[in-house]
């Protein structure tokens, strides 16, 4: 009989895994509540409310989202804690500038290191990959706000790339690790992308696989993983990936503790942006605000993100109405230093964006699953039918 490979989750970890499995022929099911998790782009406003853009280095994410038009970094401004604007073309920033080379250097000197963790990533689980490299292991464990004070860019944290952390994750630098940090800076240093996720597109070039319905319990007898699901239906699984978001992955699996997580509001409205948020046509805010960032969409509407579920638009609005909001409750696990096993049972693997930020990380860990699975049935022989996943 041949094994019953399952995954669980359909966000880019999942779908990433179901499609690199298909790469190999390996036979699996994609069980999921809904394609895409927190991609979520509306093709009728051509608008991402989760995921907002992809890096030009974001090899693997970019099998499962289509690049779009590029985004101008200077076409932004940052909102400071008294009010004030520091327009990415400005006279304020030029008087940065000596800091901003400083984080260029930084940030340069560590993507040469991350881009061969990543690579280390799709064959070893990630702290393996982090261990061996000790630049990319103290990073896992220091604190940005160390990082920042170690390097002398505390004033560039503290007026310009705090805001673009913030805007990214949800969070202030003095919550997040260095790995995060400087993973959400390397945006400073290389062309970003809007993207577009063909979701018909997806459920075809997944085809067989795709099953939508959602797991509520998980039992294990040995190798053999039960899920009870939503539906009535029981499915059994020889190798299971959970690639549910790690709330739902801790719950399952009774994993005492995860990484802290932060909320994001993704608001589209239509209305009347002040006058001092029109210079440029994104805006991205102090940690102080509950406002995330801004950014100008088509007409006389903006995207509008923000940490609390009811914030006072006017803030940066004369006058504003909700076309539509997604809540993500749970937005991006970036606080703390909890590092979850992606190997994390006899036959479990754990994908996602428990252990870092971002879609490709994410779709990584999706492919290191999926490679744990073609080596494993690859040492299968008639004589040992049952598939066992070897020590990482
Ligand atoms: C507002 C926002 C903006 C972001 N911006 C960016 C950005 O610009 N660039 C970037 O790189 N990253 C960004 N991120 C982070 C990125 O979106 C995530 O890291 C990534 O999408 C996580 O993918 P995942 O597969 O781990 O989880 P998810 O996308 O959450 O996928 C999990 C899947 O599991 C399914 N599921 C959940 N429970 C069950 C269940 N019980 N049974 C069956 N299925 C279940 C869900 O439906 C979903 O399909 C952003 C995130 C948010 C929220």
């Amino acid at each position: 009989m041949a094994p019953r490979i399952v995954i669980v989750g359909g966000g880019m970890a999942g779908m990433s895994c179901a499609l690199h499995l298909t790469q190999h022929s390996v036979t699996h099911k994609l069980i999921t509540d809904q394609l895409g998790g927190r991609i979520q782009y509306d093709r009728d406003l051509h608008a991402n409310f989760g995921a907002f853009f992809v890096m030009e280095s974001y090899k693997w994410a970019q099998e499962v989202v289509q690049r779009d038009v590029r985004l101008d970094p200077t076409d932004t401004s940052f909102v400071q804690p008294d009010g004030s604007v520091i327009a990415a073309k400005s006279f304020r920033m030029a008087l940065l500038l000596p800091q901003m080379f400083k984080v260029a250097r930084v940030i340069d000197k560590f993507s040469k290191h991350y881009e061969s963790f990543k690579t280390r990533c799709l064959t070893m689980p990630f702290h393996v990959a982090a261990s061996s490299d000790p630049f990319i292991s103290r990073l896992v464990s220091l604190p940005a706000k160390q990082f920042a004070k170690e390097a002398g860019i505390e004033r560039a944290i503290a007026t310009i790339v705090g805001n673009f952390v913030y805007s990214c994750t949800g969070v202030g630098v003095a919550d997040i690790n260095t790995l995060d940090f400087l993973n959400v800076c390397l945006a400073l240093r290389q062309p970003i992308y809007k993207f577009i996720f063909d979701l018909p597109g997806m459920e075809s070039r997944l085809n067989n696989s795709l099953v939508y319905d959602s797991i509520d319990s998980l039992q294990r007898d040995g190798n053999v993983s039960t899920l009870k699901m939503r539906s009535g239906v029981t499915y059994e699984a020889d190798i299971l990936v959970l690639a549910t978001p790690a709330s739902v992955t801790q719950r399952l699996l009774g994993i005492p503790e995860i990484r802290r997580v932060s909320k994001v509001y993704t608001y589209y409205l239509e209305g009347k942006v002040k006058q001092k948020f029109t210079h440029t046509g994104t805006n991205v805010f102090h940690q102080g605000y509950d406002i995330i960032a801004t950014t100008k969409m088509a007409g006389n509407t903006l995207m509008l993100y923000t940490c609390k579920p009811k914030t006072d638009f006017s803030e940066v609005c004369e006058s504003s109405r909700v076309l539509k909001m997604v809540p993500f409750e749970k937005a991006m696990y970036v606080s703390g230093n909890v590092l979850l096993a992606q190997d994390y049972a006899a036959n479990i693997l754990i994908a996602g964006d428990h252990n870092g930020l971002g879609l490709e990380p994410t779709a990584i860990s999706g492919i290191y699953a999926a490679n744990r699975i073609v080596s494993a049935l690859a040492r299968r022989t008639p004589a040992t039918a049952k598939i066992a996943l070897s020590t990482p």
